[in-house]
């Protein structure tokens, strides 16, 4: 007998929004899905959740979902629906005639980190083994890639140090450039409990984020930085640390190498918190205060986001952090570390899978022979030894006409790449644009097919959180295309004349695992056994390792690289004297074509820009009314909010809605190590446009 409204079945599944990656159980009544319930097991969340996984899930039924595939000749013709068969053999066919005209490099594709580390591994092994080139590319590109390069470069890891359950152990929490409470909301619960317990918090962000101060918690110090500042401001921490003699000379000396060139870079006067003073507007003696809190408080962690990696010393900046963890000992046990909080609920995975034009899965650089020689064989195809492109010149070279063709896998890049006239003039010149997704988004409407993909709620698979937690995507529904998104990818591989044989997403992890040494032993029924996964795993520790480089670094000794402070070109200007920078909100999930479509639309209905009282009244904004807000690239109109969140001299933004299309006014400016865009620092004008 079943209770009336009660559910009749449960699905383990996680959340596909954030990098906290929860586990929720999924209830149904029949096939309709009733409500999300925090799993009390998860090994994230214990039980919790926030407002986006536990009610945001309604955009999986949404009217707006794309069904049935879709073609046309030319953009400006209507979409036609066609069969499947129709739409990969023409995908297909077109794919090659390009490659025929324009050489077997004028095509690539994008992987998603919204999609299951299954479904991005057949991506960018289609690319590889079918379309014959390195040319994927991941939108970790656009975030991350800055972690992968800079922890690799000191610590020899692509990943964040520790899992979360470490904050509680910390003394000393620093925050950069990160806003967990809206970004990362049950981290930040932790994190807040600990906290609340007595450790200390130190905030280094241009905007006074609710961390700073919150009922019952309260940083020690809040580093209001210009934007755009973070590695100086890094260096006179570090400056402090070592002129100060509070260095972890054991740690030091039996862990770390190169630390003697560092140190000499680092102690002199340029890096001093008295000239960093100058560069940054904080108080040198707030600096000094902070650096020697890190430094002589105990178990020191170091959490960061977007606010690190979006600039244009993105990974000199994750490499400063690590200097200054190493220098105070700061590495390899619980309640320290380096730890990049993830934005997409698998920034991780799609970066472990392979997706970047250098590394195949693993991180492994596509040059290595010998392990080319591995996926060869197992494969069957040989690998090109050479990198291929980054999404950013992928952009360049279609412009230049060079590139043609482009697979994009649940990505919106026409709304959250910056330059949006750059980025849809690219997407204007190819022959060829195939977009997988579940909504027809800025980028379809430069599309010429597009293959309906699948929700969460759909995917078999697995994603892998910000603490390298591998955790399982249980479908709680059949897919509503008809197909998952691994097995179109297989269907258009075996079009192109290449066959992946897989019958089940869990015979592509097995291959993962065999393929990757940091999978060592997993696989669906090892996560059915053991909830989840954190890699490094192997038979010695097969549910993985929560803390990284205990006794050792993975490259053996961790690695002190100078880092010297270069300001970013992008500069106020009489023309654009104010400076934007960008983030998210609570309820809001990067480019919303999720959240929009659920009731958390009724919280946050529009982007708005925040600005100081002094800035709106020397221009006449009182709040609410609507300002454009331009830049050297574009112009775009949105309503102002008056706030002392934010200094004088910088504004804020989010970038949730394609109606105010933030990225309009965002440059092509990026990371000198990974291209990664430099969205937190844009030289903007503000102006008054009508009183409401
Ligand atoms: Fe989902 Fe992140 Fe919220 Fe957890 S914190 S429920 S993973 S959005």
């Amino acid at each position: 007998v079943v209770q009336l409204g009660m559910p009749t079945r449960t699905v383990l599944t996680t959340c596909a929004y954030c990098g906290v990656g929860c586990s929720f159980k999924a209830e149904l009544r029949g096939d309709e899905l009733v409500r999300m319930v925090p799993y009390k097991d998860g090994g994230a969340n214990e039980g919790h959740s926030c407002v986006k996984g536990r009610f945001a899930f309604g955009y999986a039924t949404h009217p707006d979902r794309v069904m049935k595939p879709m073609l046309r000749e030319k953009i400006t013709d209507p979409w036609r629906e066609v069969s499947w068969e129709e739409a990969i053999s023409y995908t297909a066919s077109r794919m090659r005639e390009i490659q025929t005209s324009y050489g077997v490099s004028s095509i690539g594709g994008i992987t998603s980190s919204r999609c299951t580390n299954e479904e991005v591994y057949v991506v960018q092994k289609l690319v590889r083994a079918a379309f014959g080139n390195n040319n994927v590319d991941t939108c970790a590109r656009v975030c991350h890639s800055p972690t992968g390069y800079g922890l690799k470069q000191t610590f020899g890891e692509s990943a964040g140090t520790q899992d979360f359950r470490s904050v509680a152990a910390a003394d000393v929490i620093v925050v950069i450039g990160a806003n967990p409470t809206d970004g990362h909301p049950v981290f930040a619960s932790r994190m807040k409990r600990r906290l609340r317990e007595g450790a200390k918090l130190v905030v280094v962000d241009p905007r006074r984020i609710d961390l700073v101060r919150s009922p019952h918690v309260e940083a020690t110090h809040h580093l209001q930085l210009q934007p755009g500042t973070n590695v100086a401001v890094v260096n006179a921490f570090a400056h402090v640390v070592v002129t100060e003699g509070l260095v972890d000379a054991d740690f030091v000396a039996s862990r770390c190498e190169g630390y003697d060139e560092w140190a000499r870079f680092i102690a002199q006067p340029e890096n001093s918190p008295e000239v960093v003073e100058s560069i940054t507007g904080v108080p040198a003696s707030e600096i000094r205060a902070a650096a020697r809190l890190y430094a002589t408080g105990g178990n020191a962690a170091i959490y960061y986001g977007l606010g690190v990696t979006e600039h244009s010393q993105g990974s000199t900046m994750v490499m400063g952090m690590a200097n200054l963890a190493m220098a105070t000992g700061n590495v390899g046990r619980d309640g320290v570390g380096v730890n990049p909080l993830r934005g997409q609920n698998n920034v991780q995975g799609s970066c472990d899978m392979g997706s970047f034009p250098h590394e195949l899965p693993g991180y492994r650089h596509v040059s290595d022979d010998a392990v080319r020689t591995v996926f060869e064989q197992v494969w069957g195809r040989s690998i090109l030894p050479t990198p291929g492109l980054r999404i950013p010149n992928m952009f360049d070279s279609a412009v230049a006409g060079t590139f043609r063709g482009l697979f994009v896998q649940g990505e919106d890049i026409a709304q959250s790449d910056p330059n949006t006239a750059h980025v849809t003039a690219a997407l204007k010149a190819m022959d060829l644009v195939v977009v997988q997704d579940l909504f027809l988004n800025e980028t379809s409407k430069f599309a010429h097919v597009f293959l309906p993909g699948t929700s969460f709620l759909e995917k078999d698979g697995t994603f892998t959180n910000a603490e390298r937690r591998i955790n399982r995507v249980r479908p709680v529904m059949a897919p509503k295309t008809g197909k998952q998104e691994w097995q179109i990818v297989c269907e258009l591989a075996a079009a192109l004349g290449y066959d992946m044989e897989y019958t089940h997403p869990r015979e592509i992890m097995d291959e993962i695992a065999a393929l990757t040494p940091t999978f060592a032993g997993v696989s669906f029924a090892a996560l059915d056994r053991l909830g989840s996964i954190q890699w490094p795993c192997d038979e010695n520790a097969p549910a993985g390792t929560p803390t990284m480089h205990v006794d050792s670094f993975t490259r053996g000794k961790g690695r002190f690289v100078p880092t010297s402070f270069v300001p970013t070109s992008e500069r106020s200007t009489r023309k654009y004297p104010l400076i934007l920078t960008t983030g998210r909100i609570l309820s809001q999930y990067n480019v919303g074509a999720q959240t929009r479509r659920t009731a958390n639309i009724a919280w946050h209905p529009e982007d708005v820009l925040e600005i100081h009282p002094h800035d709106a009244e020397v221009r006449g904004i009182r709040d609410g009314d609507s300002v454009t807000l331009a830049s050297r690239v574009g112009t775009t109109s949105l309503h102002a909010v008056i706030s002392d969140r934010m200094p004088v001299g910088v504004v804020y933004t989010t970038f949730h809605h394609p109606v105010t299309g933030a990225n309009v006014v965002t440059t092509e400016n990026s990371d000198w190590a990974t291209n990664c865009p430099e969205y937190k620092v844009t030289a903007v004008q503000v102006a008054l446009v009508a009183q409401p």
